[in-house]
């Protein structure tokens, strides 16, 4: 049941299990509300594994069926992959120009994407894209940019925010609460078989993750599944909530960030604003 006004969301990503990972549970809450959920992966995430018995093209088409079975549950409305190498090999302009045309085409109303400016961020990939998602975002409305892109069916369009996911950037200003999709999130995840052994030296020290055999692979999901219920957890007891997932949202005004109030208030020393709660 939708309600309020339907809002087309678009996820900007660098890696197919990113999303997931991050924020599966506000993605299938915002579905489930009637929003318009769109993926663009920027990457094939073709280097992600750590297995030494698969080709760049196997990891490729794995992690791409992965991310389309996962979205299915999450109820994203379309999944678009950009194909870029993984690794570090994206042109910053050349993505920027791309990232707007899909703001303007999807008419994207909010973006959620990578914190371009968090702390110990060592991926080139998350880095360039977090940076070009919310260019793009706050720059899609100057029909003076990529003028060839306009046309019939494709106009300037002013996206209004960018939620920023995960929790090495800015201290969140929003909390989703998920109680009611967290099954989903987590069947969500478990579909990610090829990305959950690159996490796994955080749960499973013990299982050699270059020949992952089905029975580790079996206990690799038991991990996760009780890892990711403890960070929804985790996340929720810092408002009160049983498990939540935390944002950094920006408004966006054309070429600019809205964050003047803010910034006035960390500058007079102020304490920020509670943060939200949805
Ligand atoms: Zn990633």
């Amino acid at each position: 049941m939708l309600k309020s006004k339907s809002l087309n969301i678009v996820a900007i990503i660098a890696h197919p299990d990113d999303l997931t990972f991050f924020c599966a549970g506000t993605i299938a809450k915002w579905a489930e509300e009637g929003h318009n959920i769109y993926v663009v992966c920027c990457t094939s995430g073709n280097i992600g594994t750590v297995r030494t018995d698969l080709t760049k093209e196997q990891v490729a088409e794995m992690r791409e069926k992965e991310l389309r079975t996962a979205n299915k549950i999450l109820g994203v409305k379309e999944s678009l992959m950009l194909g870029y190498p993984d690794g570090g090999f994206i042109s910053g302009p050349e993505l920027r120009k791309r990232l707007v045309y899909y703001v303007r085409k999807l008419k994207a109303d909010r973006i959620v994407t990578f914190d371009p400016w968090a702390t110990y961020e060592v991926h080139p990939d998350h880095l360039i894209v977090g940076r070009m998602a919310s260019e793009a975002g706050a720059f899609a409305v100057f029909p003076l940019l990529y003028p060839e892109q306009i046309k019939e069916d494709i106009e300037p369009y002013a996206c209004s925010e960018v939620w920023y996911m995960g929790l090495l950037g800015h201290l969140p200003n929003y909390f989703v609460d998920i109680s009611s999709t967290l099954e989903k999130k987590i069947n969500a995840i478990l579909k990610f078989e090829a990305s959950l052994t690159l996490i796994a030296q955080l749960f499973a020290p013990n299982i050699d993750l270059a020949n992952v055999s089905p029975e580790d692979l079996k206990k690799l999901s038991k991990y996760a599944n009780k890892l990711f219920r403890s960070m929804a957890a985790g996340i929720g007891q810092k408002v009160k909530l049983k498990a939540a997932e935390a944002f950094y949202v920006q408004k966006i005004l054309p070429g600019h960030f809205d964050n003047f109030q803010e910034q006035m208030r960390a500058m007079l020393g102020n304490p920020p604003e509670p943060p939200k709660i949805c």
